[in-house]
């Protein structure tokens, strides 16, 4: 392993930038482009708000943990969280999906997060929690 950390913070919607922030940090090392890097940081944002907000509706006592792995220039990022989960994971993958209409949620996280990703996996198991692993 070239390098791996772990990230763990309560579901506040200021801890959404940190962990978008230590994240660039730790992709720097790969030397990304800028592009790249904006992407990253889009796909980071989105699984950490969503743990963020549809884990734990924001309660700021559930906690989140990212457990980040970098092995030559591939990047594979785990965000955790112990909350609600989903429990159809392939109608919340669907573009336009969202349980939150009315919170100005468009439902397209996944798809975002698929599109600058080269793999997301979901795993989630109803009032245990979900983990989506993305690697880059
Ligand atoms: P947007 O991301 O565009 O603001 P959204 O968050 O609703 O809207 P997605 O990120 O695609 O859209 O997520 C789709 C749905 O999957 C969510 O509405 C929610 O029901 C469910 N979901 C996603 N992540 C989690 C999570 N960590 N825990 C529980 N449910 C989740
Ligand atoms: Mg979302």
């Amino acid at each position: 392993m070239d390098n791996e950390i772990t990230l763990s913070f309560i579901a506040k919607g200021e801890n959404e930038a940190l962990a978008r922030m230590v994240m660039s940090s730790f992709i720097a090392a790969i030397d990304p482009t800028i592009e790249e890097l904006s992407e990253f940081k889009t796909v980071i944002s989105e699984a950490v708000t969503n743990a963020i907000v549809h884990g734990y509706d924001e309660d700021g006592i559930g906690k989140i943990d990212i457990h980040a792995q970098r092995l030559d220039r591939e990047i594979v990022v785990s965000i955790v969280d112990y909350g609600r989960g989903i429990r159809d994971v392939k109608q919340a993958r669907e573009p336009l999906f969202t349980t939150k209409p009315d919170e100005e949620r468009s439902g397209m996280g996944f798809t975002i997060m698929e599109s600058f990703s080269d793999d997301v996996d979901i795993y989630s198991i109803p009032d245990r929690g979900t983990t989506v692993t993305i690697t880059k």
